[in-house]
C-alpha cells in the first residue's frame, strides 16, 4: 500500500487553505485539491508491504511530535508537474528537523527513499496552466500542529483519496 506521513490542517485552517486554492485557481487554472485532501507531507514512504505497514502503525502511535506553529506566508511553484503551493518564504526549521528525525527513524527500520531535499509545502493546484502567482495576495496563515498522521493513499480516476491509519501520541 502507498503510505506517507503528514500533518492535516485543523478544520478552521482547512477552509482558509481552500480559499487560497480558489484564488490560485482563478489565476493559474489547473486542478484544485479538494479541501478534504489538503495536507503537508512530512515524509513520502511509497509502496509498503502489509507487515511493514503494521509496524509503522505501531511506531507512529507511540511517536511524540513536538508541537509547533508553521507560518504560511509565501506562494510557491514546482515547474515540472505544474504545482502551485503555499508554504513559508524559507523552509521552516522545525519542520525540516522533524522530517530529518522521521527519516533517521525510518531508515533505522529499513525504509529507503529519503529525498535529497525537503521543502515543506501544501499543494493547492496540480497541472496549473499558468505558474503565475505574482499579484495574488500574500498568504498570512498560522498552522498549529500537535500530531502527525500515517496516511494511506488510494489512486482513483478523480485523483488520490487518503485514509488515516495512525496518529502520533
Ligand atoms: P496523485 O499522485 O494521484 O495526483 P497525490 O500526489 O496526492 O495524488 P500520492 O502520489 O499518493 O497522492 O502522494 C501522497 C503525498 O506524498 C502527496 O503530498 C504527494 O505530493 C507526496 N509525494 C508523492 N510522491 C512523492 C515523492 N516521490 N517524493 C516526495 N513526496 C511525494
Ligand atoms: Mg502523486
Amino acid at each position: 500500500m502507498r503510505l506517507f506521513l503528514a500533518l492535516m490542517p485543523p478544520p478552521s485552517l482547512r477552509g482558509r487553505l481552500g480559499a487560497l486554492a480558489d484564488a490560485a485557481q482563478a489565476r493559474c487554472g489547473g486542478r484544485r485539491m479538494p479541501d478534504e485532501s489538503l495536507h503537508l507531507t512530512l515524509a513520502f514512504l511509497g509502496e509498503v508491504e502489509e507487515t511493514r505497514a503494521a509496524a509503522l502503525v505501531d511506531w507512529v502511535s507511540r511517536l511524540a511530535v513536538p508541537p509547533g506553529e508553521w507560518r504560511l506566508n509565501a506562494w510557491g511553484r514546482f515547474q515540472r508537474p505544474g504545482i502551485v503551493w503555499v508554504g513559508g518564504q524559507a523552509p521552516d526549521p522545525a519542520l525540516v528537523a522533524l522530517h530529518c528525525r522521521l527519516w533517521d527513524e525510518l531508515e533505522s527500520q529499513g525504509l529507503e527513499g529519503r529525498p535529497s531535499r525537503y521543502v515543506p509545502h501544501v499543494t493547492l493546484l496540480r497541472r496549473a496552466e499558468r505558474l503565475e502567482t505574482e499579484g495574488l495576495p500574500t498568504p498570512a496563515l498560522t498552522w498549529r500542529y500537535r500530531h502527525l498522521l500515517l496516511v494511506r493513499s488510494f489512486t482513483r480516476d478523480d485523483g488520490a483519496h487518503y485514509a488515516t491509519l495512525a496518529r502520533s501520541a
